[in-house]
C-alpha cells in the first residue's frame, strides 16, 4: 500500500513544482503525508460534483488541475463555498493535490494530452523555458595529479549533470612551458623549456559556483600558475514550456480539424468554434491546454497554420486575425484541459501500481446550456 508522500513524490516528479508560475499556488492542499493511499480521484476541477464523487468512491486523494485556493485565503470555514469542499475532504480521509502551471510546463504536460487526442505530433513548446547556461571547465593537470585535481572538483559540486555525478572527460597529452625569472615552479626550472604529460579534464557545473570552483581548483592543482580556461554554453531553448507545436498527420481544412477537434474532446455546452477561412488548409499548428490568448503573439511568430486553445476574447482575437495571424480554434477551457487527467492517472498507475485510479466522469465546465439558434 503506497503512503500520499509516495503519491506526492510520484506527481512532483512528473510535474516538478519548480515549473509553476510565480503567481500560482501547486501541491498538497490538504492531507496527511503519512496516510495510507489506495484510491484517487483525477479532475481538473474540485467542485462540489467531483468531491462527492471522490469521498462516495471512498477515495485517499483527490489530484486536480485547477488550484482550489489561489489567491490569499484566511478561512477554510465550513459556511464558505471553499471551506465546505476542505471540510467535507478532510472529515472523509480525502487529500486534495493540486498540479497546475506545472503541469502545464512539463514534459509531457497538459498540453500534450491534448494534442495526443487531436492526434497531432508535438514538436515542442510554444514558449520553451531556457535550459540553464552551464559552465564547461578546462583544467590541464600534470598525470599523477589528475585523481586528486578531480576530486576537489566533485567535492564543490562539479561534474553533475542531470542524474548523474561525477561526470568528466579526460584526455591525456603533453603541456610545456618555460618558467621565467621571478617564477616558483613546481615542475621545472627557471629558464628552461619543460615538457609535462598532462590530463585535460573538462566538467561542467553551474555558473553561479564559478568562484568556489576557481578556489578549489587553485588549493588542489599542484602548479604555481594553473592552467585551465571555462566556456559558457549557451542557453538553449529546452523541451519545458507553455503551449505545444505540433504537426497535422496529413493536411486538413481549418473546417475539418475543427470538427475534428469537436469529435475528440469531450462534449460541452461551448463546442469548439474557429475563426478564419474554414478552407484555408492546415499543416502545422499550435495547441494550448487552457486559457492560451496571452500566447497569440507568440504563436503568430511561429508561423503556424492555426492556434487550438481556450478562453479567446473578442478584442484579442479580432485583433489576431487583422494582423494575418494564424486561424483561431476556440473550446471550452476544461475540455481542453481535460486530457490530462488521464496523463496524470497514468503517472500514477506507472509509479504506484498498487494504487487504483480513476478519472472523474464530472463535467466541470461552468457553462450548461448552449443554444445557436
Ligand atoms: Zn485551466
Amino acid at each position: 500500500m503506497a503512503k500520499l508522500a509516495e503519491l506526492i513524490e510520484t506527481l512532483e516528479r512528473a510535474y516538478p513544482p519548480r515549473l509553476a508560475e510565480s503567481w500560482d499556488s501547486v501541491g498538497l492542499v490538504c492531507g496527511d503525508p503519512g496516510e495510507d493511499v489506495r484510491r484517487v480521484l483525477f479532475a481538473v476541477d474540485v467542485t462540489e460534483a467531483v468531491v462527492e464523487e471522490a469521498v462516495s468512491w471512498g477515495a485517499q486523494a483527490l489530484v486536480a488541475h485547477h488550484p482550489l485556493l489561489l489567491r490569499g485565503v484566511d478561512s477554510v470555514a465550513a459556511d464558505r463555498p471553499k471551506g465546505a469542499l476542505i471540510h467535507r475532504l478532510v472529515r472523509a480521509g480525502c487529500a486534495l493535490f493540486t498540479a497546475h502551471t506545472n503541469a502545464d510546463s512539463a514534459d509531457p504536460g497538459v498540453s500534450d494530452a491534448l494534442a495526443a487526442v487531436l492526434g497531432l505530433t508535438v514538436t515542442g513548446p510554444i514558449e520553451p523555458k531556457p535550459v540553464p547556461a552551464v559552465d564547461k571547465w578546462s583544467i590541464q593537470v600534470p598525470v599523477d595529479h589528475a585523481e586528486s585535481v578531480l576530486a576537489a572538483l566533485f567535492a564543490v559540486g562539479a561534474g553533475g549533470s542531470g542524474d548523474y555525478r561525477e561526470a568528466a572527460w579526460r584526455t591525456t597529452g603533453t603541456g610545456q612551458f618555460r618558467p621565467l625569472n621571478g617564477a616558483n615552479p613546481a615542475v621545472g626550472t627557471v629558464g628552461e623549456l619543460t615538457r609535462v604529460s598532462e590530463d585535460r579534464i573538462e566538467v561542467v557545473a553551474a555558473p553561479r559556483d564559478r568562484a568556489t570552483i576557481l578556489a578549489a581548483l587553485r588549493a588542489a592543482h599542484p602548479y604555481e600558475e594553473p592552467a585551465y580556461h571555462v566556456t559558457e554554453r549557451a542557453q538553449l531553448s529546452g523541451n519545458l514550456g507553455l503551449g505545444r507545436v505540433a504537426t497535422l498527420p496529413e493536411p486538413l481544412t481549418l473546417r475539418e480539424f475543427t470538427a475534428r477537434a469537436a469529435a475528440a474532446l469531450p462534449e460541452t455546452a461551448w463546442g469548439v468554434r474557429c475563426a478564419g477561412d474554414p478552407d484555408r488548409v492546415l499543416r502545422r499548428v499550435a495547441v494550448c491546454g487552457g486559457a492560451g490568448d496571452s500566447l497569440l503573439d507568440a504563436v503568430t511568430r511561429l508561423g503556424v497554420d492555426a492556434y487550438l486553445t481556450a478562453d479567446l476574447r473578442h478584442h484579442p482575437a479580432d485583433e489576431h486575425l487583422r494582423r494575418s495571424g494564424p486561424a483561431l480554434i476556440d473550446a471550452a477551457h476544461w475540455a481542453t484541459e481535460f486530457p490530462w487527467c488521464a496523463q496524470a492517472a497514468e503517472v500514477v498507475q506507472t509509479g504506484l501500481p498498487e494504487v487504483e485510479t480513476r478519472v472523474s466522469g464530472v463535467r466541470t465546465d461552468p457553462w450548461t446550456v448552449g443554444s445557436a439558434g
